[in-house]
């Protein structure tokens, strides 16, 4: 049956493949917000491709759009040729952009959220003529060599040694677990980063390009507070450096606007999408504005650029998100998401904050016994995963991430509905209570 796996193709595998470590089962199908696997469990699933399926699984209006590329006979790979599935991509996704950027130039770069960060770091030296980068603390975009000397994570590249020079991390500001202490955090962030930019006496050099995530995903759901986003958007102006908002994660309505960047007035330079724009397809762009097409032409190539499926399924989720109102929506069942997470955690002081912009939301797990300087509880990474089976066993399967992986990530997708939101919560609730203190 195709349904049986046996354990000699699993051997073949990487060690590097993490997810099945902690959650060993075979998804066999996906429908909507629910995948079940081989053996007859039916999960709700709260990872959705890492957020890449804002409409879950098997949307009639991304299957039908797929179906009919394949139908049509057009060209499935094209590099950047011209197609009328690119042109009718290019445009849905124009229609919705934020105003900066409306009358901007899109870059394809190719599958993957990585390729298109690498893409925009590429961009910036080429529009600068300077090679640094200022990034930040927790912050995560990627995993090739430069998106990981981009990411905030020490652990993940302290074994490598040298990956892209002159990337400066400064730190972000977290309102949970803050470095500058429980207080102010996005004022002296803000002002670092002024400094770092524009002293003199910062020792830093002037670089190409600051990138930022609006929403940080990987780094445990730490949002950008909206005066540190004003704080950017001016220094790196003044420093003639090129601001990239990284929304592969956030992008397409997931935090309750269509475009995270938007309501803390990020106002990007740059602009880094993949995940949802490509309806669960491998699909990632840049757009950027007009001023900053220093390309010459061939100066960024990539095989696979021009994936029919991709766009189509791309162009088909972007009008389906328009159409439904799915970014309000996010916002809706996000609150609903985050309060009931709240009440179910009640006064377990394990449950150390709950955080996030409409449906990235995250549970940061602590040790109430092991208290920093400030008073701010450990982060419990141990029992992040042990909620983490907790609830695969109970039906709901959700990412752990941040410090010592101990956020228990919520993002599922944003075709949800109210009835899987309070199973989502009630999962939770029983899976701590599960869980010896
Ligand atoms: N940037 C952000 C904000 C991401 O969340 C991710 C993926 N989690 C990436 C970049 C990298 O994308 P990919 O895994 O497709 O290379």
């Amino acid at each position: 049956s195709p349904l049986l796996t046996t354990t000699l193709p699993r051997r073949r595998e990487s060690s590097a493949r993490s997810y099945p470590q902690r959650l060993p089962i075979t998804l066999a199908w996906g429908r909507g917000a629910v995948v079940g696997d081989t053996r007859g469990g039916e999960y709700i699933d709260c990872l959705a491709g890492a957020g890449a399926l804002a409409l879950g699984h098997h949307h009639p209006a991304v299957d039908d759009a797929i179906r009919a590329t394949l139908d049509s006979g057009a060209p499935l790979s094209t590099l950047d040729l011209s197609t009328p599935v690119r042109d009718q991509f290019v445009e849905q996704l124009f229609s919705i952009l934020p105003s900066s950027l409306s009358s901007g130039r899109i870059l394809f770069c190719g599958p993957s959220g990585a390729d298109a960060v690498e893409a925009s770091i590429k961009l910036a030296r080429t529009c600068t003529g300077r090679t640094g980068v200022i990034a930040f603390g927790g912050g995560y975009h990627g995993m090739t060599q430069g998106t990981l000397a981009l990411t905030g994570r020490r652990s993940a590249k302290e074994p490598l040694g040298a990956l892209l020079p002159e990337v400066h991390h400064l730190p972000f500001p977290t309102e949970y677990r803050s470095p500058f202490g429980p207080s102010a955090n996005a004022d002296i962030a803000g002002r670092l980063v002024t400094w770092a930019l524009t002293d003199d006496h910062s020792g830093i050099a002037a670089p190409a390009a600051v990138i930022a995530e609006p929403v940080q995903g990987e780094g445990g759901v730490y949002p950008m507070p909206a005066p540190f986003a004003a704080t950017l958007r001016a220094s790196t102006r003044s420093a003639g450096a090129v601001l990239v908002a990284d929304e592969v994660q956030t992008g397409l309505g997931r935090t309750g606007s269509l475009w995270a960047s938007d309501p803390i007035g990020l106002d990007p330079d740059v602009l880094v999408l993949s995940k949802a724009i490509g309806g669960g397809l491998p699909l990632a762009v840049i757009v950027h504005r007009g001023e900053l097409d220093a390309w010459q032409p061939g100066a960024h190539a990539g095989t696979f650029r021009g994936s029919a499926l991709s766009m189509a399924a791309g162009a088909a989720t972007i009008r389906e998100v328009v159409r439904g109102g799915l970014a309000d929506r996010a916002r809706e069942l996000g609150q609903r998401l985050s309060d009931g997470l709240r009440a179910v955690a009640g006064d377990d002081a394990r449950a150390g904050d709950i955080r996030g912009p409409g449906l990235m939301v995250g549970v940061e797990l602590v040790d109430p016994a092991a208290a920093d300087a400030d008073g701010v509880p450990a982060p419990d990474g141990r029992l992040a995963q042990a909620v983490q089976r907790a609830m695969m066993n109970r039906g709901v399967i959700v990412e752990v991430g941040g410090t010592d992986d101990a956020v228990v990530r919520f993002l599922p997708p944003l075709i949800i509905d109210e009835e899987q939101i309070d199973q989502v919560v009630d999962a939770f609730g029983a899976a701590l209570r599960a869980v010896p203190a």
